[in-house]
């Protein structure tokens, strides 16, 4: 190869493929890319694919890629949305440097095309209302009818318009659409809507404006104005692309973008619409935009999931045209790689029970060490304070325990895990009884959790010192949809799992997790990956739990019954 040659993609798929034959052949000389969000919720786990290709392929190919809002709808378009935008880009670890652009932008070079598109009489003003437009459009099987309006004299529409601009017509009394063909069996050419009526304040250009472009009219032309090569949306843009191409060749455009669209992600047990999750936040059904249940970069973030994993996922699924649905457990798993390799181990007792040791000396602490991540040396290890009074997991000792159950039982003997052996001798339980206190003894030859004599308890249990525990309250997650398929059977809000979300007050965690800052990740030992909650305050720790250890999706693949 040439050093004239492109880097060769990482991973290649259609577009890249596109892309690569682009620069070869000399169509283009660098690759300009997008990301278009509309600012009218918070990012999804859908939208990493579209961010990861469009950046991925500006920087494998060494060109750029622009962050551009596509903010043309005032009424649901707001500020916090185009901030929580960039942030979460930013997090999940992608920059666009100095290439920040709004389609608000571009209005008035967007009016003033409108403008030409008349006086070329390839647009005109209708007067027809919405319902008489909708009408007279047709359907897939029968053509559409021409709007009375249609054949107006230029000058009028040129007067019309200018009037619209001005304020003169109330929201809705008129459109200004592109004149191209009411008969065509594409309904996106049957003179679309390209500009409409709407007196609302925008959050950048305040009441400037009161008409404003249709998302059909801004993008392409949005496109060609950042000199845009290729602009990839998803598979339900493909019928607006006969629209795209016919307003660029159409207009005196400075660049010649070329639209490519991708299948876009689906996630069983997840909808991921924004309109969607703006009703769970607005109707109280979540605790807002970040709740850590939600599909949002931000819920994922306060989840405890790390961009890493996102970026792996992303990575897992790939690039294609085929509509699909991918397992939220493939998300988990990408999630879990990273958390495995990463995660401090810590102590912690969700549901604690007492478990005093009869021959521990009273006054005595020990400091047992503990590995901090058996996967990463470089982690090292920790003090863990041992005394005669513990809490274990209540789940971890049973009284008549059937034959699989091999943790804590009268009589038997477990290992503390970096501790020592410990044997139940008697049970404590209160008026109601209710177990409230294990009595146990301890062997002192067993020290960090060894036996000389090669005794080998079958279960090993994670414990808390009663006298450092530090109080805590723990969030459990879980799917926020009972179901693989919301919606699939009716509405969507009776698809909603009641069990989503556990809170745990009175848990109780070691002293280090005090010192775990918002943003990183633990591994709870035997419980699963969690994170301090933003609601944490010092004295008052609140965690949630990011994901269970149990990896579905590793099974699955090991029984070879679904391909990647
Ligand atoms: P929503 O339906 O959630 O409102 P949208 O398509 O309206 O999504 P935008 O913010 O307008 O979202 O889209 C920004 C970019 O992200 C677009 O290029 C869009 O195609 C892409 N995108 C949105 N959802 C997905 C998804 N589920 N998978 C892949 N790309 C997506
Ligand atoms: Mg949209």
């Amino acid at each position: 190869m040439s050093i004239t040659d492109p880097t060769p993609p990482e991973r290649a798929d259609f577009i890249r493929e596109i892309v690569a034959a682009d620069l070869q052949s000399g169509k283009h000389e660098g690759v300009v890319t997008r990301f278009p969000p509309e600012p009218n919720g918070y990012l999804h786990i859908g939208h990493p694919k579209s961010i990861a290709l469009n950046f991925g392929i500006a920087n494998e190919f060494g060109g750029r890629c622009h962050l551009r809002f596509d903010d043309t709808n005032p009424i649901k378009e707001e500020q916090e949305y185009i901030d929580s935008i960039q942030a979460d880009i930013r997090w999940l670890g992608f920059d666009w440097g100095e290439h920040l652009y709004y389609a608000s932008d571009y209005f008035e070079q967007l009016y003033e095309w409108a403008v030409n598109l008349i006086r070329a009489g390839k647009a005109y003003v209708d007067d027809l209302s919405a319902d008489e437009i909708r009408e007279h459009r047709g359907t897939f099987t029968e053509p559409g009818k021409n709007s009375p309006w249609r054949d107006r004299p230029l000058e009028e529409s040129l007067d019309l318009f200018e009037r619209m601009r001005k304020g003169e017509f109330p929201d809705g009394a008129r459109v200004l659409r592109a004149k191209i063909d009411m008969a065509s069996p594409n309904i996106n050419l049957r003179d679309p809507a390209l500009y409409r009526i709407l007196h609302a304040e925008h959050p950048r250009t305040g009441d400037r404006w009161c008409i404003y472009p249709m998302y059909d009219f801004a993008h392409g032309q949005s496109d060609a104005i950042e000199g845009i090569t290729h602009s990839i949306c998803t598979l339900e843009f493909e019928d607006h692309r006969p629209l795209y191409d016919w307003l660029i060749e159409n207009l005196p455009v400075p660049s010649h973008p070329r639209q490519i669209e991708f299948a876009r992600l689906n996630i069983t047990y997840t909808v991921l619409s924004k309109r969607f999750l703006r009703r769970l936040v607005n109707e109280g059904h979540v605790r807002g935009w970040d709740d850590p249940r939600m599909p949002t970069i931000s819920g994922l973030r306060r989840r405890g999931f790390p961009a890493e994993g996102i970026r792996d996922f992303v990575a897992m699924i790939g690039v294609g045209k085929a509509d699909s649905i991918v397992e939220v457990a493939m998300l988990e798993h990408a999630v879990r790689d990273v958390l495995n390799r990463t995660a401090l181990r810590r102590f912690a007792v969700l549901r604690p029970l007492k478990l005093v040791i009869e021959n521990y000396p009273e006054e005595l602490t020990e400091e047992m060490d503990a590995v901090n991540n058996p996967e990463d040396a470089s982690a090292g290890s920790r003090k863990l304070p041992f005394t005669r009074e513990l809490w274990i997991e209540r789940d971890d000792f049973m009284e008549d325990p059937p034959k699989k159950f091999f943790r804590l039982a009268p009589g038997r003997e477990v290992r503390l895990r970096y501790a020592y052996f410990v044997t139940c001798r008697e049970v404590v339980k209160d008026a109601a009884g209710e177990i409230v206190e294990l009595r146990c003894t301890y062997d002192p030859a067993t020290r960090g959790g060894d036996s000389p004599d090669g005794r080998r308890p079958k279960a090993t249990l994670h414990w808390i010192s009663a006298e450092h525990a530090t109080p805590a309250e723990v969030r459990l997650y879980d799917h926020l949809f009972g179901r693989p398929d919301p919606g699939a059977d009716g509405d969507l809000f009776d698809d909603l799992n009641p069990a989503s979300e556990e809170v745990l007050n009175g848990c109780l965690v070691e002293p280090a997790l005090a010192e775990v800052p918002v943003g990183e990740t633990v591994q709870f030992e035997r419980l699963g990956y969690f994170c301090p909650d933003a609601d944490s305050a010092p004295g008052q720790l609140v965690f949630n739990r990011t994901l269970t250890l149990r990896d579905t999706w590793a099974k699955v693949q090991a029984q070879g019954t679904h391909a990647v």
